[in-house]
């Protein structure tokens, strides 16, 4: 059940990594059936999900024209479409608490790691994230290569061809330099400070295997360990048939747009305030509280560009509609931490 997501650049070492890990949980889960003799069958079982797994072309994130599908549907209803079936192999693969999901992808949208957070938190099971870090420089460079390869390929005459090709095997192709840079363009970094990034487990380039196995470890703790937290659905997520439809896009637009103008409403003269805002309609005591920046007053127009950033991230536009809808309280509180999140990173 514990989901393990995977993000990075495009070429940066995603699935290298996720087979490293891979391995090293198998491991760990053989270890634990041999010390424990009253357990007759390994208590985990491990998926390893892909886009080569799912066999999903690396041509679907592209957004250019160019793309052979592309003249009868837009290009990035084709990426829509793939996200959709990642969702569904993921969900199907979390049925059981005896099922460890790693989910090798790019998984650049946080509304995307976000939707996947939610899943997870859905089915009682703990997820967690692990970056991939490596500069755009190398990862590109890898691509690069991959082209070249590609490209003498289709044309073996060229230098050294014949080596090329052998070291070929088991790998897989490049993304047209384009969809590359796009995909670079349009990436979402992990945030730590929110939930559905963390626990946040990084590995670089540069780390070696005992570095590798050091994070392996801290995440098998995590997500497997004695002090594996409890995970508990919230009621939001739960009561999802509800308010479904159009009358959740409503909501989530007269939510946000409430405590925009709460906002504007009690803020003082020089910034810097914590502005209370009520839960729920009618409801006082457990307030929200908003804690706006120091020194500068927040407009409007700031505010409505992170409402309908707010909104572009909640309201399902990723492939998902309907998939999950929040209640108006939940939407309040999300919104919440969302502006805190926004006015502490522009300190
Ligand atoms: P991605 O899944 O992100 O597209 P891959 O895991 O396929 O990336 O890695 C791309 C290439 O870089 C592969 O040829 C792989 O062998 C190499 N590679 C990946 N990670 C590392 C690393 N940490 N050190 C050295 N080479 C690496
Ligand atoms: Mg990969």
């Amino acid at each position: 059940m514990p989901l393990i997501i995977i993000t990075g650049f495009p070429t940066s070492g995603k699935t290298t990594r996720a087979k490293q890990l891979h391995s090293y949980l198998s491991e760990r889960i053989q270890q634990a059936v041999a010390t424990t003799p009253t357990a007759p069958q390994a208590k985990y079982r491990l998926h390893l999900i892909s886009d080569q797994t799912l066999s999903i072309s690396r041509s679907v994130y592209d957004l250019s024209p160019a793309t052979p599908a592309a003249h009868v549907r837009s290009a990035n209803a084709s990426e829509k479409d793939a996200r959709a079936t990642i969702y569904g192999a993921t969900k199907r693969a979390m049925t059981s608490d005896r099922d460890i999901v790693i989910l090798d992808g790019l998984n650049y949208i946080k509304g995307w790691r976000y939707q996947l957070y939610c899943e997870a938190k859905n089915m009682r099971t703990p997820s967690c994230v692990l970056q991939i870090g490596c500069s755009k420089e190398r990862a590109k460079s890898v691509n690069e290569e991959r082209l070249r390869r590609r490209d003498q390929q289709q044309n073996p005459e060229g230098e050294n061809g014949e080596k090329r090709q052998e070291e070929e095997v088991d790998e897989e192709g490049p993304y047209e330099p384009e969809n590359w840079e796009n995909l670079v363009f349009r990436h979402e970094e992990p945030n730590p400070m929110t939930r559905w990034d963390s626990p946040l487990f990084t590995l670089i380039w540069e780390d070696d295997e005992e570095q590798a196995k050091q994070v392996f470890s801290n995440m098998w703790e995590t997500i497997a360990g004695e002090s594996r937290k409890v995970v508990k659905p919230n009621q939001a997520t739960v009561q999802r048939s509800r308010d479904a439809g159009g009358d959740y896009l409503y909501i989530l637009d007269r939510e946000t747009q409430d405590i925009v103008k709460k906002v504007l409403d009690q803020q003082g003269d020089d910034g810097g305030d914590d502005v209370r805002i009520p839960k729920g309609n009618g409801k006082d005591g457990d307030d929200l509280v908003v804690e706006l920046p120091a020194g500068k007053k927040v407009g409007l127009p700031q505010l409505q560009r992170l409402r309908r950033a707010y909104i572009g991230l909640h309201r399902g536009g990723i492939g998902l509609e309907g998939v999950r809808n929040m209640g108006p309280e939940r939407i309040r509180e999300t919104f919440v931490v969302y502006l805190n999140d926004a006015f502490e990173k522009d300190a």
